[in-house]
């Protein structure tokens, strides 16, 4: 297929890949092989020493991974791609390439709690200076940012608080003291966001969440220009951290990808829905969904975002025992972390995915003990609002009977 104009989904589907090439099968093979034989023992020598093209052992590269990394990177605007065995594998393998000791990465103030403990516990115990910087406020960064920053790294919308970062006016910032922007482009997905056209350097994705899209697999992705994805490839990857992706779960995440634009179109058509319900209700202390007008970053939301996603945070009037209860209270919607799946998901991230912060750095980085995170799924929108309000009435009428009795 001539990739030229085609559709995000046509793209999803059909980028990279002719059938006829592979004795007509409308799926592309698994490339089950920890290593390739070589024509002649020269060629593998040219192929280790980069002269000759070619695949040669799948801790480096293999077919099926490739299709997927092509996939990856015509979807995020830019030239190559690269898979790897989990988001924290990519966010890993980037950091170990880009980075040396006495450098300094400038970093959002909130993020997903095993990206906080790699940068603190991982690269700020080899000498590399880890600096937080409120990354709404422009002034600030340009404050902070120096020639020593050789990184700048953020979430948008970050996890769990949903704070959004403007791409191009951080990327704008960084380029001018050369620093390399990557985004964590996990939440919105290229079908929402594409942080390389608006100026990011590159993209790393957890694919575990909606690329993966049905909660089966752990999967990580990169996507940039082609000469630094292979430094991540040939150095973070295949020296440092051997983070490679297995075959099979490259073809789970080309079969999630192929509907990504169609689950994405649900989840945020009920996610809109949701957050709606949760604002208008009287259980509800806070609500953050980016579509809401009363989000506090709504106009970057509309001009950065082509649609506002799946993912919601709220809190309930009572705070953590009150929300605690109100989830021990649900159906349908299941208690567990991960989000992006077809199944609607809820978790609790002061005690779950980040309790990796101390108490003391979750009160600095924007992180309320009483925060909900919900992961908006597929199923019937009816049920999911049916599901969260009979588990908020039962917390509203039981918090009425406590101070009666
Ligand atoms: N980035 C974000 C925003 C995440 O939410 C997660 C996991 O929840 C990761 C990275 C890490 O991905 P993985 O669990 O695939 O290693």
């Amino acid at each position: 297929m001539r990739s030229k104009n085609k559709s995000f989904s046509s793209l999803a589907i059909h980028h990279g890949y002719d059938a006829q090439a592979h004795e007509g099968a409308l799926t592309p093979p698994i490339h089950f092989t920890s290593t390739f034989a070589f024509d002649t023992a020269e060629a593998g020598g040219e192929m280790f020493a980069g002269k000759r093209e070619g695949h040669f052992y799948s801790r480096i590269s293999n077919p099926t991974l490739d299709l997927l990394e092509q996939r990856i990177a015509i979807l995020e605007g830019t030239e190559a791609g690269l898979a790897l065995a989990s988001g924290i594998g990519a966010i890993s393998s980037t950091m170990w390439t880009l980075l040396s000791p006495g450098d300094e990465i400038i970093v959002d103030k909130t993020m997903y709690g095993c990206t906080f403990t790699f940068l603190h516990h991982g690269l700020g115990k080899f000498g590399i200076q880890v600096t937080h910087v409120d990354l709404s406020d422009h002034e600030l960064l340009e404050s902070k940012i120096s020639d020593k920053t050789k990184v700048v790294y953020f979430e948008t919308p970050a996890n769990p608080n949903m704070r959004l970062v403007d791409i191009q006016a951080v990327s704008a910032i960084a380029h001018q003291y050369n620093a390399i922007v990557v985004v964590d482009n996990t939440y919105a997905t290229p079908y929402l966001t594409q942080p390389i056209k608006l100026g990011a350097d590159l993209v790393v994705h957890s694919a575990t969440k909606y690329l993966g899209g049905h909660g089966d697999l752990v999967a990580g992705l990169i996507a940039g220009p082609k000469e630094l994805v292979d430094e991540i490839r040939l150095y973070g990857m295949k020296d440092m951290t051997g983070a490679c992706m297995a075959p099979f779960n490259a073809m789970l995440v080309m079969r999630g990808i192929k509907t990504l634009e169609l689950r994405m179109d649900r989840h945020c058509q009920s996610a809109m829905r949701v957050a709606l319900m949760l604002e208008a209700s009287p259980a509800i202390k806070t609500v953050c969904y980016p579509g809401l007008e009363s989000f506090a970053q709504y106009e970057l939301a509309k001009r950065q975002m082509s649609d506002f996603g799946g993912m919601i945070t709220f809190e309930v009037k009572g705070g953590v025992r009150a929300g605690i209860k109100m989830m021990n209270k649900l159906d349908m919607i299941q208690r567990a972390v991960s989000l992006g799946d077809a199944e609607t998901l809820i978790q609790h991230p002061a005690s779950m995915t980040h309790s990796t912060y101390t108490s003391e750095e979750r009160q600095e980085h924007g992180i309320s003990d009483g925060l909900i995170r919900l992961s908006v799924g597929l199923e019937g929108v009816e049920d999911i609002l049916e599901d969260l309000q009979q588990a908020l009435n039962s917390i509203m009428s039981e918090s009425i009977l406590e101070k009666i009795t």
